[in-house]
């Protein structure tokens, strides 16, 4: 077989084998491929598509380029939820422990922020001495005793996904619904898990900007997920906004602590009592999404979930300290209101320019090497729909350094926009695809 063969069958639009998928993934990994060998690969793939066999076995190539984790003598199965990212996106932190709290066991990887999404890690990260890298055993022993831990993910968890991703991110590839299904299940996959529930963000702040393409990129992953015999439901949900109120890594660690004590922000709270339910529904307690759902609830009100929350923390090295008072949580030393410049009732809020303010102001990075600060961020005060009068605060920025701060005052105007009258927001949950 040749890598230039193969880069030609898919480039005239003709369905590759497993095999010559194989031969791809291992030239990537293994570098017997060159490199732009490998673009010019990935570029026949965004023109002419993969379909769902193709997309499976890709996406099986990908599993099988470094190790599946194995979880036998761990009464499961595991399961796990993944989403698309976000602006504000804590759910990770409040249904992880919801979740463990109701039966589940969790074994999660997660990743970093880049550009304008933030990453559960670096929100962990604000927590002193919590430990995002543990060693296989510990991070066994987390799974079978505490139920959960979260942890960054390993270098041998599908090798071929770091490759790929990083190249496709340079070779304007990424915009491909079978390679972004792809990159997502191999990760999950390789995680050994027995059910994944995948919140697939659809609008502005998200990678699908459509309710067609997310429909499409749920349906690629379900499928993956079908062929690889592990249970799959996505969620198709809003994210024309942010979540929440907070954005910027302690600010959204102490929303999550609130949203576990039964003072979180609606939004918040549902979703995150939702996703958790799909995981009790997928680790086989129950098929009732209600009943499902009426456990996680109890949960979160009689304090388990938070309690879960604490024991995690505490297993990884966190200073629960910070957890049981979020006021000892580092904060930035200065607040900015950014103010109404007229009234209305908002009628759009552009997450993704409130995430690029909550950046500018050092919560996020441009490249993986930067350094972030966990102490500064935005905090919302009027969300869609909401009455505003000229003058009011529309966000609070919380800083360290004046020098951002106009140009990101300047981002969070443009974010907003008013109008007349109120609109109807569509739900929140969008659709469930299964
Ligand atoms: N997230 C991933 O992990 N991979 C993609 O390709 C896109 C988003």
């Amino acid at each position: 077989m040749r890598a230039v063969d193969v880069i030609r069958k898919k480039r005239d639009g003709q369905r590759l084998t497993s095999q010559e998928l194989g031969y791809f993934i291992e030239g990537a990994t293994k570098k017997t491929w060159e490199t732009y060998q490998v673009s010019a690969m990935l570029m026949a793939i965004v023109w002419r598509g993969l379909d769902d066999d193709e997309t499976a076995e890709l996406t099986a190539h990908m599993v099988r380029s470094g190790t599946v984790l194995d979880w036998t003598g761990i009464p499961g199965p595991m399961v796990d939820k993944h989403s698309a990212g976000g602006v504000g996106d804590k759910t990770t932190l409040v249904l992880v422990p919801l979740a463990a709290a109701s039966g589940c066991k969790i074994p999660k990887m997660s990743g970093r922020g880049l550009a304008h999404t933030g990453g559960t890690l670096d929100k962990l990260e604000a927590i002193p001495g919590y430990r995002i890298t543990l060693t296989p055993e510990e991070f066994r022993h987390a799974v079978r005793d505490v139920g959960c831990a979260i942890i960054g993910q390993t270098a041998n968890l599908a090798p071929a996904d770091k490759i790929l991703y990083h190249l496709r991110d340079v070779t304007a590839t990424v915009e491909s619904i079978p390679l972004i299904a792809g990159s997502i299940m191999s990760k999950k996959l390789a995680e050994g898990i027995g059910g994944v529930v995948l919140d697939v963000k659809c609008g502005h702040g998200a990678f699908m900007k459509t309710l067609e393409d997310a429909r499409q990129l749920a349906r690629t992953m379900v499928n993956i997920g079908k062929h690889h015999q592990v249970r799959t439901v996505a969620l198709l949900t809003d994210m024309d906004q942010p979540l929440g109120y907070a954005i910027g890594n302690s600010l959204e660690v102490i929303e999550a602590i609130e949203t576990l004590q039964g003072k979180g922000p609606r939004d918040l709270e549902q979703l995150s009592v939702r996703l958790a339910a799909w995981l009790v529904v997928l680790s086989g307690q129950t098929n009732d999404i209600h009943a499902a759902e009426a456990k996680v609830r109890d949960a979160l009100t009689s304090g388990r979930g938070m309690a879960k929350l604490r024991e995690m923390v505490a297993n990884q090295g966190g200073d629960v300290a910070v957890i049981d008072d979020v006021t000892r949580f580092k904060t930035a030393a200065h607040r900015h209101a950014v103010k109404a410049p007229k009234a209305g009732y908002v009628t759009a809020v552009h997450a993704e320019q409130l995430g690029r303010a909550a950046m500018l102001l050092g919560a996020g990075r441009e490249k993986l090497e930067d350094v972030i600060d966990h102490s500064v961020g935005l905090v919302m005060q009027k969300k869609l729909g909401d009455r505003v009068a000229a003058g009011d605060t529309l966000v609070e920025l919380h800083y360290n350094h004046v020098h951002h701060v106009i140009d990101a005052s300047d981002l969070v105007l443009q974010a907003y926009t008013f109008g007349e009258s109120v609109q109807t927001l569509r739900s929140l949950i969008l659709e469930t695809v299964a």
